[in-house]
């Protein structure tokens, strides 16, 4: 009797849960199913995970205790279907805690880290359950299933097996508590950063010290003091939106090392220090990776990818090396030049680069970014883009108005195929602003897959962190950030044209060194001529970009790459010498960035793209040893793209190719195999990609 009365009290207590918390609803009443931005509340997240686990074990439990024989059915496919509700609620989280977080946020995520941590890894550690997937891993040969099937059997039985399913108890043990422990700390790392990048501004009282200063940036600085009750001052956060432009237009020398110096260390030391956070991630991974049977973190990592090894990685990395370095030695010399001239003595540091660099420009190619920008109207930006997606693959975007967002500058789109059926749904989040990490990014908030044979398309963002307009004012980008706008589209194409079957194995699900093939093949159109006089309009006038700017754009295409190219080099060694570390290791994080880049002979007026304390990528993003991944597949994309130079950048025979054979098909095969499906048979060829960089 008792029994009955709590069963039907906590029915009622979920039911008027599930009545106010949106998060407990496997579908959302809303125009193609998109998040209930609007009604989602912090407090949701909590009970709705807690929820979401309680009901996901219910399904795991159900499947591992199953009586009859051990299917594809009722095991592989069962489990990929399971936990709807969780992965909601935790993708849900993950989108707001990157785009639009808060305190309350950042709370739920820390608390909820572990415990997720310890639902998956029991999920992979469930001898039963792994007893009825080994069953049918081992009869694949006799089964009836496709090649996408197939591929799903064989993830799956691997993500049980890398995550300990074959290990005897106490080394299961062990690898739970450091998977425990990982997750706490990695979001710890993320959360350091986005503090200390919030906390701290740098004052400037004298007018004469915003000297150089683009108006923007000065405007910029302006509200942000007079938001803080400052008059006639100007604040200068350690955001990247603000620091790159200052150090490279202040004419203040003193004051750009100030703002870069504190940009640069702001995790190492004082409140947010990351460094101890580092020297523990690095030996639980290479401890963990040992457990698991490989010779450190960077094995176990690349097993899963196309690189398959470190010597692989290295071997690509330092093929490129030398030559990059050289040219970084010879853009140096220019500027040192450009100093001695100016009739100054100094030798060029990190916070003089990006300075000299742009005078350096502005003499040789008689090209500034600032006459560049008025070009580049985030709206005209965008048109270009939707414009070359149209071109290529016969989409369009239909802005929609009464989509729930989280924050009212977000964009939505219904994206529809050439024949008007839907094929996905685009978010496009452009400004920068405290709540927000720094960078660009693509999310999922749904993945494509076919359930009950009906296809359900889509849902996609894409993230930026443009400048946020001074009322007003247009948003005028840099061509990095144009560029930046192409990458993220051919990422949210890898999601959009999505033509799978499997969530898992859908859109981005890929390789980390296939992913950035969609989205770095992308940028290669922003530059095209071609497409320039389509979409790059003057903001004021309309006029279309002259020619003879579009010559300079060209002939300036290749400067300042050796700095570009050594910049990201030196940060994907420093991620591949951190994991490819044995167990056990204790290191200082500090003196093994600086170690490591002396040995690699990497010159003091460069810092690496990202240093330690600062490389979210590789301690709390996704990217571990899979920095490396973006110049791996730089070689696949600029192979790719010599297909559509040599047909002509819109020809419909190889945009076909490229996304029936590439962006439509996931991860649902090897990735090497489906590359040479586009190329005819060809393996990549690297050439394409020394040429590009001029490394050659
Ligand atoms: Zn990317």
């Amino acid at each position: 009797m008792k029994l009955i009365s709590l069963l039907v009290v906590s029915i009622v207590m979920i039911s008027t849960m599930s009545a106010q918390n949106p998060l407990l609803l496997e579908q959302w009443n809303t125009p193609f199913g998109v998040p209930p931005f609007d009604k989602i509340r912090t407090e949701h997240f909590m009970p709705a995970i807690e929820e979401g686990i309680r009901q996901h074990a219910k399904e795991i439990d159900l499947i591992s205790a199953g009586k009859q024989v051990p299917t594809f059915a009722n095991t592989i496919e069962a489990l990929e279907n399971s936990g709807k509700i969780l992965t909601n609620v935790t993708t849900l989280l993950g989108v707001l805690t990157s785009a639009n977080t808060s305190p309350g946020l950042q709370e739920v995520d820390k608390k909820s880290s572990p415990i997720l941590s310890g639902h998956y890894d029991g999920i992979y550690m469930n001898d039963r359950l792994f007893a009825r997937v080994k069953a049918v891993y081992d009869k694949r040969n006799t089964l009836k299933i496709n090649s996408e099937q197939s591929k799903l059997l064989e993830e799956t039985y691997k993500r049980f097996v890398r995550n300990g399913a074959l290990l005897p108890e106490e080394k299961k043990a062990r690898v739970k508590a450091i998977n425990a422990r990982l997750s706490v700390l990695t979001v710890q790392f993320g959360e350091n950063l986005l503090n200390a990048t919030n906390g701290y501004a740098m004052t400037i009282d004298k007018e004469t010290d915003l000297a150089g200063l683009p108006e923007d940036l000065i405007r910029a600085a302006e509200a942000k003091a007079r938001s803080k009750g400052l008059e006639n001052k100007w604040l200068f956060g350690l955001s990247k939106t603000t620091v790159m432009p200052f150090i490279t237009y202040a004419e203040n020398r003193a004051l750009r090392k100030q703002l870069y110096e504190y940009f640069l260390n702001r995790c190492n030391g004082g409140k947010y220090d990351n460094n101890p956070i580092i020297s523990e991630i690095v030996a639980l991974r290479a401890e963990k990776a040992g457990l698991l049977g490989f010779d450190n973190h960077s094995s176990y990592v690349l097993d899963i990818n196309m690189a398959k090894k470190p010597e692989q990685v290295y071997g690509l990395l330092e093929k490129l090396w030398k030559p990059a370095l050289a040219i970084a030695k010879q853009e140096e010399a220019d500027m040192q030049k450009m100093i001695r001239d100016e009739g100054l003595s100094f030798n060029v540091q990190p916070w003089d680069w990006f300075y000299y660099a742009e005078k350096v420009r502005t003499a040789r190619y008689n090209l500034t970014e600032d006459e560049l920008k008025p070009y580049f109207q985030v709206d005209s930006v965008r048109k270009g883009v939707f414009y070359a997606c149209n071109r290529l693959f016969g989409l369009n975007f239909k802005k929609r108005n009464d989509l729930p967002v989280y924050n009212e500058k977000v964009e939505t789109y219904e994206v529809l195929e050439s024949d008007g059926k839907l094929a996905g749904i685009l978010y496009v989040d452009y400004y920068a602003g405290p709540s927000k990490r720094s960078g660009a990014w693509m999310n999922n908030y749904r993945e494509q897959k076919v359930e009950n044979g009906k296809d359900i398309r889509p849902i996609i963002s894409i993230n930026f962190n443009y400048p946020a307009p001074v009322e007003g004012q247009p948003t005028l980008l840099t061509w990095e950030e144009v560029s930046t706008f192409y990458h993220e589209i051919g990422h949210a194409l890898h999601g959009i044209l999505s033509r799978c079957t499997y969530a898992s194995l859908s859109g981005t699900a890929t390789p980390r060194d296939f992913v950035e093939l969609p989205s770095q093949i992308m940028e290669n159109w922003a530059g095209e001529p071609e497409l320039l006089k389509i979409y790059a309009k003057h903001y004021k006038t309309g006029q279309v970009i002259p020619e003879s700017l579009i010559n300079k754009m060209n002939n300036a295409e290749k400067f300042n790459m050796g700095f570009i190219t050594t910049e990201y080099l030196a940060a994907a060694l420093l991620d591949m010498e951190y994991h490819t570390l044995g167990f056990p290791t204790d290191i200082c994080p500090q003196e093994f960035e600086k170690k490591e880049m002396a040995e690699i002979g990497l010159l003091s007026s460069i810092p690496p793209r990202y240093r330690s304390a600062l490389f979210q990528h590789v301690f709390s993003g996704g990217y571990s040893s899979a920095y490396y991944s973006y110049i791996w597949a730089e070689v696949l994309d600029a192979d790719a793209f010599s297909y559509f130079s040599r047909n002509g950048i819109f020809d419909k025979k190889t945009a076909d190719s490229f996304r029936k054979n590439i962006l439509e098909r996931g991860g649902t095969e090897d990735a090497m195999t489906l590359y040479r499906r586009f190329t005819g048979g060809k393996e990549p060829d690297v050439k394409a990609l020394l040429q590009r960089r001029g490394l050659n």
